[in-house]
């Protein structure tokens, strides 16, 4: 059972960072009896046959879907209502319809009316990535020990929610399954408020007029460098995220305000205590990622020495 393919074809729209990650792990586990891929950009097509993970390619995403038991939206979260919309006369009935989008509420309304009768409809979010974009970016382990979030929406048939924890476990991941809304909520804080406060240090860094560019490049293992990897994200997946997860970040941006402001009034009062007992709290999430083996313990986040200088 375990060597066995879970899908006899699988779908993947979008061959960036995550679809041609998916297409890499399936391959290794023996996933999928067939991989079918789509992207929309001739160029990407021709740059993801070259890296040869996918069994066939398309141009045409109808095509790439027909009889396929597992279809993954892979673009970014912006494109995928239209997408469904022209995936939908090709999809085969019994088939699962899922996605990798980094929100999920939004998701459901924009691809949920377009699901017909008989297919199931289970969004998901695999929890990992890295800065880098493109079919050249996959690899096989990206998904090792990291979490996959799925969230079916209410009268989900079971079995297949089943079949799709299975299909994320076999890829290398541990999966959880929970409401959407809570998702947004969950992700708001651990991924998208730390990508708008990169992007946005990074940003006024490079706006200051009394620090050189040259001094805060040099001078960035300081804390900077570790802004800018996030803040190297790529540009059109966070804009479609920020503008589909809009009320939770402002929720959560609102709570940062405030904290923020109790820092930045302890630091104008030098009141070392609040800032001390702050940092301290702080620290012991840092020992709970690693614990969890979401990070490693080594210096530097594990960075060589050559990466260093
Ligand atoms: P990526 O590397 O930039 O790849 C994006 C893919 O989507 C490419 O194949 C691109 O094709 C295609 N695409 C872009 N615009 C399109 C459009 N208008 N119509 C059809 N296809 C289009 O992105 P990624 O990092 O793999 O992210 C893909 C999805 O995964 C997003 O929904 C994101 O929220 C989610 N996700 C990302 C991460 C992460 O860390 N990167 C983590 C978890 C989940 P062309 O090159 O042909 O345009």
């Amino acid at each position: 059972m375990t060597d066995s393919p879970v899908f006899k074809k699988v779908a993947l729209l979008g061959l960036g960072l995550i679809g041609s990650s998916m297409a890499h792990a399936m391959r290794r586990g023996g996933l999928a009896g067939h991989v079918a891929g789509y992207t929309h950009r001739p160029e990407t097509l021709e740059r993801a046959r070259a890296m040869r993970f996918a069994d066939s390619l398309h141009g045409d995403p109808g095509p790439c879907v027909a009889d396929a038991d597992l279809v993954v939206l892979c673009t970014p979260v912006g494109t995928f209502g239209e997408l469904a919309q022209q995936i939908t006369p090709s999809l085969r009935q019994g088939a699962i319809l899922s996605d990798v989008g980094s929100v999920k509420s939004a998701v459901i309304r924009d691809v949920g009316p377009y699901v017909p009768e008989g297919v199931h409809f289970i969004p998901a979010h695999p929890i990992a990535g890295t800065e880098q974009s493109g079919p050249e970016a996959g690899f096989a382990e990206l998904f090792d020990g990291r979490w996959c979030i799925l969230t079916p929406p209410p009268g989900t048939n079971t079995e297949a929610v089943e079949t799709l924890k299975h299909f994320w476990q076999r890829i290398g991941s541990q999966v959880d399954v929970m409401d959407a809304r809570h998702h947004d909520l969950v992700l708001a804080i651990t991924s998208h408020l730390p990508h708008l406060i990169a992007y946005n240090i990074v940003g006024t860094a490079d706006d200051l007029e009394t620090v050189t560019k040259g001094e805060v490049i040099k001078y960035s293992a300081g804390g900077f460098r570790d802004f800018t990897r996030i803040a190297a994200s790529d540009p059109t997946m966070w804009r479609d995220v920020f503008l589909n997860n809009r009320e939770a970040v402002l929720e959560m941006l609102g709570r940062f305000e405030e904290d923020l402001n109790v820092l930045k009034r302890a630091i104008r009062w030098s009141d070392g205590e609040v800032l001390f007992n702050f940092f301290t709290r702080t620290r012991a999430i840092r020992r709970g990622v690693v614990d969890a083996g979401q990070d490693t313990a080594a210096p530097n986040f594990g960075r060589g020495k050559k990466q260093d200088q």
